[in-house]
């Protein structure tokens, strides 16, 4: 997928907005939908996406939108380290397949880190269990 590939309206992202698919909720408005990544590279990785935003990465998405989801992450940034005290977390943002982006509804990640924690790799692996994920995100929500 090029930097200027066209939005899908069937991606992952866009079935959990509507429903189709599942996710493990962190936060959510009527713009913006916080959840955990099935793929945790470590403890608490979470996205934070825009729900009405149909962009594909950070170039397409109109500058309302970028500054209504920028607010969110660091709003679950600060719940994310409020509730797991990691040593640092990791803002991420992958603009094209070159890049390392997976899925194209941009999102942006929060990841807590921890200094010699070793880390899992990026959207690989097995889906990790959905009880785990959820005991993750119930500190993080009540943090929020
Ligand atoms: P990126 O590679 O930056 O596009 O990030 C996409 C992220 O979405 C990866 O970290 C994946 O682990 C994650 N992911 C893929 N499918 C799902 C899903 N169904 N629910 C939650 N996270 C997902």
């Amino acid at each position: 997928m090029s930097l200027d590939t066209k939005y899908e309206d069937n991606n992952i992202f866009a079935k959990i907005i509507n429903g189709d698919l599942p996710c493990v909720k962190i936060y959510e408005d009527e713009n913006i939908l916080s959840f955990m990544d099935i793929f945790p590279q470590t403890e608490g990785h979470c996205l934070v996406i825009h729900k009405k935003a149909a962009s594909v990465n950070i170039l397409d998405m109109p500058t309302d939108a970028l500054a209504e989801v920028i607010l969110i992450v660091q709003k679950v940034a600060r719940a994310a380290t409020a509730a797991l005290s990691p040593d640092g977390v990791r803002i991420v943002q992958f603009n094209g397949a070159s890049a390392g982006q997976t899925v194209f509804h941009t999102h942006f990640h929060v990841i807590p880190t921890n200094d010699g924690m070793p880390e899992s790799n990026h959207a690989s692996g097995s889906p990790h269990p959905t009880e785990e994920l959820e005991a993750v995100a119930a500190k993080i929500r009540a943090a929020l």
